[in-house]
């Protein structure tokens, strides 16, 4: 038999061919030997037990039998032709019956001889049949190592109807195994190895295929994550070496009179030891002399802003302007608000410049921004244009970082000669885990603690059954002199028909809340924007009990007195959506309380959201269960390219390997940057090949 390497075409393997071969590049990106022992099983059946046909009970989810195929006949049906055999274990027949791939299978099929089959038993007419089962000559199978747990391969539909279903391929990687596994080499840096107890490369390939107990299976399973995550951290730290830490940055040394005379004399309040930490972790990013990509998230009401002015106040100290982003005109305005209002007591000069500053106003706004006589500029994405320039600029805030790009954070980059200091906020929580790979070239801060003296929202799940009881809570709450929203879902694929259920809700409100006690208050996408205006502000003032709203008011809208939020048709919203939701009550002194409404009946995913979001207010706990829920990818959101392409290791099942791999990898990096030692010869050159394969495993920022 030829010598067979890793790197040859699985073309030349018995039994495989240039037809069978196409197919599994195009189906699987299989090519080499080397990629078949990296197509991994998804998981392993046991089958060291065998049954008789006498003993199999309903609740059997599958059976291993030994015995012949004694007939076979191909039966035309409507549905097309379908395979009916009889197998035979010396004491009773069971019938076996294929609907697809009836005439490759008939060709196939041992007849007369002793052949072991598995699968799943289902009764008919008070005879067990089986659809679909594994068939094997005995011989074969009495050859195979361990016979106790068997590898499940994932295949397609076009795979299989060339025999190279789970079976097939186990067969093919089971004649490679032996010939190439010598070859194997190891990737991973020895320390590596050590510390995390891993067994060797060759031997991971050895039991993922052909385990002889389940731990060996998990041995390798885990041995070949590792090396995944390992490999893909290690390629995040690097580039976030070459793309930020490289870079030169503008030195804040000068803790001045700005950042002093605000901390010990204007703070409106003492800042919490969530707000200290994070405010000493940028103070020390920007005095190294380098580039600060920091992403700051914290839950709403986490007090983001305060950490950004001391921030900007830092700035000022060192001689440099600021540039806050906002992603709507509506949060600027709050941001100038609020900012001017912190910094009245000082001499510092805040302006606000969107879409809406046109003709005079904005030629003088932008020429003393040149001139330098602004010192905080906060805005929509209006601050980013070609034509807005500025003095200095040393630091760049951006509120809301899911609404921004990777690319508009370049442009940024850009209006300095030295780029600004970024600090990206936002207060969509994302798992650290995916943080750590999707934001790999951020350095992430965390305010974990909110302000004291908050209660924390109480949140039930009521059924629509409840909504009059709902109602006279409501009620309860308005003559208490609260005030209420009450947000209905607008999805876009069916906007109509959510409308309507928007409309028909207001109406239902309106009549048991009638004017002239009661005041309803509407906002939706369909309205004018100063009708949005003016219906939000009617709210805003308290002169509006209630505002029934679609989601539009899940940015932008602080009202304190503001302490009921009702989610209709809750269970049609995500995790990220309702808690971003439920953020905007709990902002005053009083109880707050989140009602979530559903119909009775749930699907599990809904059903877990719900209990997710009655159980806890900790956003970060919440990201957690949205990501096992909807994938990384998701949770993310469709302007993030974020999500690195794996094919061993999943971000959500091996959340403990990959904090290890961090780990580990950050601990070789900082003894040998460039992996030019011996000892991680090897890695570096799995590091290029694996770049080769996985091209998205690095942002172009
Ligand atoms: P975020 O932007 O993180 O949602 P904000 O910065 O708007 O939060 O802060 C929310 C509210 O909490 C504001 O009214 C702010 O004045 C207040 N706040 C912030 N930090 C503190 C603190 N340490 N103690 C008390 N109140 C605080
Ligand atoms: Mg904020």
């Amino acid at each position: 038999m030829a010598e067979v390497l890793p790197t040859t075409p699985v073309e030349f393997l018995k039994g495989v061919g240039p037809k069978r071969s196409d197919a599994l590049v195009s189906e699987l990106g299989i090519r080499t030997c080397m990629d078949l022992l990296l197509h991994l099983p998804f998981r392993y059946e046991d089958r060291s037990q065998f049954h008789r046909i006498a003993d199999i009970q309903s609740e059997h989810t599958a059976v291993q039998l030994v015995g012949v195929i004694t007939g076979m006949k191909e039966v035309r049906g409507a549905r097309g032709t379908r395979l009916v055999a009889v197998f035979d274990d010396g004491e009773q027949h069971l019938e076996l019956q294929w609907f697809r791939g009836a005439q490759w299978i008939a060709r196939n099929l041992p007849v007369q001889k002793q052949v072991v089959i598995y699968g799943r038993p289902t009764q008919f007419k008070g005879k067990w049949t089986m659809a679909h089962p594994e068939v094997e000559l005995a011989g074969q199978f009495e050859q195979r190592k361990g016979n106790g747990l068997h590898p499940v391969y994932p295949s397609t539909e076009k795979l299989g109807r060339q025999g190279l279903n789970s079976q097939g391929l186990a067969r093919l990687i089971r004649n490679v195994l032996p010939r190439v596994v010598d070859a194997v080499t190891e990737t991973l840096p020895p320390a590596a190895v050590h510390e995390m107890k891993l067994v060797s490369r060759s031997t991971a390939f050895r039991w993922v295929h052909a385990p002889a107990t389940p731990s060996e299976a998990d041995a390798a399973q885990t041995r070949l994550r590792f090396e995944e995550l390992f490999l893909l951290q290690l390629t995040l730290l690097q580039h976030k070496k070459t793309v930020t830490q490289d870079l030169p940055g503008v030195r804040f040394s000068e803790v001045g009179h700005f950042v002093n005379t605000f901390y010990h004399a204007h703070l409106p309040f003492p800042l919490t030891e969530a707000q200290k930490r994070v405010l000493r972790e940028i103070r020390a990013d920007m005095n190294t002399g380098r580039h600060m990509n920091r992403l700051l998230q914290g839950d709403v009401g986490s007090g983001k802003t305060v950490v950004a002015l001391v921030s900007a106040l830092l700035a000022k100290d060192n001689g440099y302007q600021t540039a806050i982003m906002a992603p709507t005109e509506i949060l600027a305005q709050q941001h100038l608000e609020g900012l001017r209002e912190l910094v009245a007591p000082l001499d510092v000069r805040v302006e606000l410049l969107t879409g809406s500053v046109k003709g005079s106003a904005r030629k003088e706004l932008l020429e003393a921004l040149a001139a330098g006589d602004v010192d905080i500029l906060v805005g929509t994405h209006a601050v980013i244009e070609p034509t807005v320039v500025f003095a200095k600029l040393g630091l760049a805030v951006i509120d809301e970082q899911h609404r921004f790009g990777v690319a508009q954070r370049a442009k940024l980059w850009r209006k300095s000669k030295i780029p600004p200091h970024i600090l990206v906020m936002t207060a969509t929580p994302i798992p650290r885990t995916l943080a750590m790979t999707a934001y790999g070239d951020l350095d992430v801060s965390i305010l974990d603690e909110l302000p004291p003296g908050r209660k924390p929202v109480r949140t039930v799940h009521r059924t629509d059954a409840h909504r009059l009881s709902v109602f006279s809570f409501l009620e309860a709450q308005i003559a208490e002199g609260r005030q209420v929203y009450l947000v209905y879902p607008l999805i876009e694929e069916s906007a109509t028909l959510d409308h309507k259920d928007l409309m028909d809700g207001y109406e239902s409100v309106v009549r048991r809340f009638p004017p002239p006690t009661y005041q309803v208050a509407i906002v939706h996408g369909r309205m004018k924007p100063e009708d949005k205006a003016w219906e939000m502000e009617r709210f805003a003032k308290g002169q509006a009990q209630i505002l029934v709203a679609t989601t539009v008011i899940e940015v932008g809208v602080n009202v304190p007195n503001a302490s009921v939020m009702v989610i209709e048709s809750a269970e049609r919203f995500g995790l990220s959506q309702l808690h971003q939701l439920r953020g905007r009550v709990g902002r005053g002194a009083s109880q707050s309380f989140c009602i979530l409404m559903s119909s009775g009946d749930l699907g599990n995913d809904a059903r877990r959201r719900l209990d997710t979001m009655c159980r806890t207010n900790d956003g970060f706990e919440i990201a957690e269960v949205d990501m096992e829920l909807r994938g990384p990818g998701d949770v993310l959101g469709t302007q993030q390219s974020g999500v690195p392409d794996l094919k061993v290791a999943d971000l959500v099942r091996d959340r403990p390997l990959l904090s290890s791999a961090r780990y580990l990898a950050q601990k070789v990096l900082e003894n040998d940057p460039t992996l030019g030692r011996p000892e991680h010869q090897a890695t570096r050159e799995a590091l290029e090949t694996a770049l080769k394969a996985r091209s998205n495993w690095v942002r172009i920022s």
